[in-house]
């Protein structure tokens, strides 16, 4: 589960990890309202506008802005809000705000210049260990600095059993070229944060920029915070913090009624039961040269009504131009898989992308029988390379 900065970072401060701190705002009234709160709160004169979406980059597409005052609070958030923010992470299109988090400004003058640090916390698989990614080249795209200058990224791996050791956080501190006060500070954000990371159920952390304030404050300015989904039963708490609207909205509406799917690029719808099945069916579209539009498990109930569910969920997919249904009947007897597609055809009405039905396994030719003479628009196959062979003369 993604998380917006503002919740990210409500996690965060939950731990002790020093933040930015931010009200999130609806609408322009909103925000200025919680400017004043701010000001009240912390003393800031000035306030940071930032766009609220499940992407990062917002900062080069014109989603985070500087206010120095509450008009320009008011004006800033009124244009952010309900604006398409197409940032380096979106795609062409961009995304649609909904609403803006209003933060402090930290970036104020003082006894020393502010520095910005990159530091994430994520698995390294392969190792099996947490590490903490870091490095000096803080608020640019961490991609290009690992392209560039990949001398400038350390890693700072933790083992399991005894978890961060504070000799491991003054070397992040120290690699980061901190000393006196902002030293100290750094190593207790870093050891917080690692901590936090563990015990959210997090998959990752990613924090850019952490920033060395004027007055040597370490905090963290933007977070892009993402929570294990196979965890979530632990954190009844946080699983308020979905924003559906954020999600591809076919995937949502599938989970809804309980199908396995994953919204991709390609050309050839897929219905299958069972995970392995489903990748091997990806793996033989590619094949055959086409490209597969989703991965779909409907699971072992492959029945009328959930065959029909699932050509609904495929056929969202305004790129589909074909459906390949490879079901393997085990338990299900293929009769009643192919009884099911054909009601769920004919219930349908307007089905028009050609469809190959793969059905293998018990009454898998009584099955045949049934697709074959049940004057629909459905090819049928009963092995798999039967099955890849009518994908590609559907597609030619
Ligand atoms: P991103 O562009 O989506 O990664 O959003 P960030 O939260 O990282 O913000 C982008 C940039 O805005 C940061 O790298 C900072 O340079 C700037 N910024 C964030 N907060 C402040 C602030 O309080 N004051 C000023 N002056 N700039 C800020
Ligand atoms: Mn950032």
């Amino acid at each position: 589960m993604n998380l917006h900065e503002y919740q990210g970072k409500e996690i965060l401060s939950s731990f002790g990890v020093r933040i930015q701190r931010g009200i999130v705002a609806q609408n322009a009234q909103e925000a200025v309202a919680a400017a004043k709160q701010l000001t009240a709160e912390t003393g800031t004169g000035w306030h940071v506008i930032k766009a609220q979406i499940h992407a990062g980059g917002r900062g080069k597409g014109g989603g985070v802005k500087l206010a120095k005052n509450l008009q320009e609070v008011e004006e800033i958030a009124g244009q952010i809000i309900g604006m398409n923010l197409i940032t380096p992470q979106t795609s062409a299109e961009g995304k649609k705000v909904h609403q803006v988090l209003v933060a402090e400004d930290v970036y104020y003058p003082g006894d020393s210049e502010t520095s910005e640090f990159y530091i994430s916390v994520l698995l390294n698989r392969s190792t099996g260990r947490n590490m903490i990614m870091y490095s000096t080249e803080g608020g640019m795209d961490i991609e290009t600095v690992a392209e560039e200058t990949p001398h400038l990224i350390f890693t700072e791996e933790i083992d399991p059993a005894v978890g961060i050791m504070p000799f491991q956080a003054r070397r992040v501190a120290f690699n980061l070229g901190l000393s006196g006060t902002a030293f100290k500070e750094m190593t207790k954000f870093v050891t917080s944060l690692y901590t936090a990371y563990v015990k959210s159920d997090a998959s990752l952390f990613e924090i850019n920029p952490v920033l060395k304030t004027s007055d040597d404050k370490i905090m963290a300015v933007d977070a892009k915070v993402t929570i294990d989904d196979n965890a979530l039963y632990r954190h009844k708490d946080y699983t308020d913090l979905r924003d559906l609207r954020e999600e591809n909205p076919i995937e949502v509406e599938a989970k809804e009624v309980g199908l396995n799917y994953v919204d991709l690029d390609g050309n050839v719808g897929c219905m299958v039961n069972g995970a392995g099945l489903a990748m091997a069916t990806m793996d033989l579209i590619k094949q055959a040269g086409g490209e597969p539009a989703n991965f779909l498990d409907v699971g072992g109930t492959a029945d009328a009504a959930r065959v029909e569910a699932a050509f609904k969920i495929i056929l969202k997919d305004p790129a589909v131009k074909a459906i390949l249904i490879n079901i393997f009947g085990g338990i299900v007897r293929c009769d009643r898989v192919a009884q099911g597609v054909i009601d769920a055809y004919k219930n349908m009405g307007d089905i028009n992308v050609p469809i190959i039905v793969r059905l293998q396994g018990t009454n898998a030719d009584i099955a045949k029988e049934l697709i074959d003479n049940s004057g629909l628009d459905v090819l049928s196959a009963t092995e798999f390379q039967e099955a890849a062979d009518k994908v590609q003369q559907v597609l030619a």
